[in-house]
């Protein structure tokens, strides 16, 4: 049955034609950047009352701001209109296995703040995890707020299947989590913060960050391998992510290439994980007691160790390093040979040690792959580092504000702020 009610009244066709010019107005100036209002009708066709007062309404949600500098105009301060990065954030957390972290954007895109701490997650219950990202949340999002800025939405990244629509992580074979209500119990901690909470499967959004980072080249098949203690596949296909029915596509990790190997945290053996991820890694380059596989230390720090040991030729992590390279064009090429990706990302460590990977994969790839040059697939390393799950969850916080400018309610201006520089 469908609701019809205030469907024909024109004051909820006005709301909705308003809504729409509203994020017309904003993405035009995010896509093409400061300019002056006269200038966003012409651009965008609507007439210059109307621009003028959807203007004044960004203004009073604290989306847009006057006196930004027009690009490649001359033009007086106060007569151009701009995005303003000051008041509107978008926050972004993640758990991973070895470290939670936080971030905060602002509507530029632009990250303001951001935070990594080394905790050793898959040892912990939930409960005191979600604690310590709820305490790191706070730490990144307060002193913004103080500033004056207010969240408009927080994406909270895992490793695993996720339920978007019901904020429950199915299960987390790395962590040792399953059936966690995370929206549900992040959302009591952090109550305060006043914020929509979504939660994502970390590659999910990883892949759209990485589409994003490459947004002047408009890559359009783009396959993200994230290289944590597990592997995720982020698909995107024609510009699109692909979730899959339920949202569980892109469980690449769990593919078995290697019925008689290891046993997987997911528990079955051989899962291609259990050969390339990092802690097949860890476990052949290193001894139990080395600092390397100490979940204590920060994930970055440990693998700039392999990578010196690696770049002194050390025999062991060489040879680690050599298995995993070949277990993964295994993989990849299997991936490949289905997707057609224009671009395979390495991300997470992958990327970190990515000149020990990338090279000899795209090499192997040829070999693998059915379609001659490995279907013009090229292998390159992730520049986003660990942050691209909190960065691509930041994106889609955004994408939701410049779909539907409404979503941030107007701004209290009676306690205005000082002017606040960037924290990063
Ligand atoms: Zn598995």
């Amino acid at each position: 049955m469908r609701s019809d009610r205030g469907a024909d009244s024109p004051t909820a066709d006005q709301a909705t034609v308003r809504r729409h010019n509203l994020a017309v107005v904003l993405t035009h100036l995010r896509d093409n950047g400061p300019r002056s209002r006269a200038r966003v009708a012409d651009d965008t066709g609507l007439n210059k009352a109307t621009v003028s007062s959807l203007v004044a309404e960004l203004v009073d949600r604290r989306l847009v701001r006057e006196g930004e500098a027009e690009r490649g105009a001359v033009g007086r301060p106060g007569q151009t209109i701009g995005l303003d990065g000051e008041h509107v954030v978008a926050l972004a957390a993640e758990v991973n296995v070895d470290f939670i972290a936080a971030l905060a954007m602002n509507l530029r895109g632009e990250v303001v703040a951001e935070r990594r701490v080394p905790l050793d997650t898959a040892g912990s219950e939930p409960a005191p995890v979600l604690n310590e990202l709820a305490a790191l949340v706070k730490r990144v999002a307060g002193p913004l707020q103080r500033g004056g800025a207010r969240p408009a939405g927080l994406a909270v990244a895992m490793p695993g299947l996720v339920e978007t629509a019901t904020g429950i992580l199915d299960d987390a074979p790395n962590l040792g989590w399953s059936k966690v209500r995370v929206r549900d119990e992040l959302g009591e901690r952090l109550g305060g913060l006043g914020v929509e909470i979504r939660l994502e499967n970390e590659a999910n959004v990883g892949a759209l960050a990485e589409v994003a980072a490459r947004s002047g080249s408009s890559v359009r098949n783009l396959l993200l391998l994230t290289g944590a203690a597990g592997v995720g596949g982020g698909i995107v296909t024609a510009g699109r992510l692909v979730r899959g029915e339920h949202g569980f596509a892109g469980e690449v990790g769990h593919m078995r290439v290697d019925p008689a190997g290891r046993r997987c945290g997911c528990g079955q053996r051989g899962c291609w994980e259990t050969v390339v991820g990092l802690n097949a890694l860890l476990a052949a380059a290193a001894n139990r007691n080395d600092p390397v596989r100490d979940p204590a230390l920060d994930v970055a720090e440990r693998l700039a160790e392999l990578d010196r040991r690696a770049a002194a030729g050390h025999g062991r992590t060489l040879a680690a390093l050599d298995d995993v390279a070949t277990w993964l064009a295994l993989g990849a090429g299997m991936l490949v040979n289905v997707l057609n990706p224009e671009v395979l990302v390495l991300g997470g460590w992958f990327a970190a040690l990515g000149h020990h990977l990338a090279e000899p994969l795209e090499a192997d790839l040829a070999a693998h792959v059915y379609a001659p040059g490995a279907g013009g697939c090229r292998v390159e390393c992730s520049t986003l580092g660990f942050s691209a799950a909190l960065r691509g969850g930041a994106l889609q916080v955004l994408d939701a504000v410049f779909d539907d400018p409404t979503v941030v309610a107007p701004g209290d201006h009676t306690n205005e702020p000082r002017p606040r520089r960037s924290t990063r």
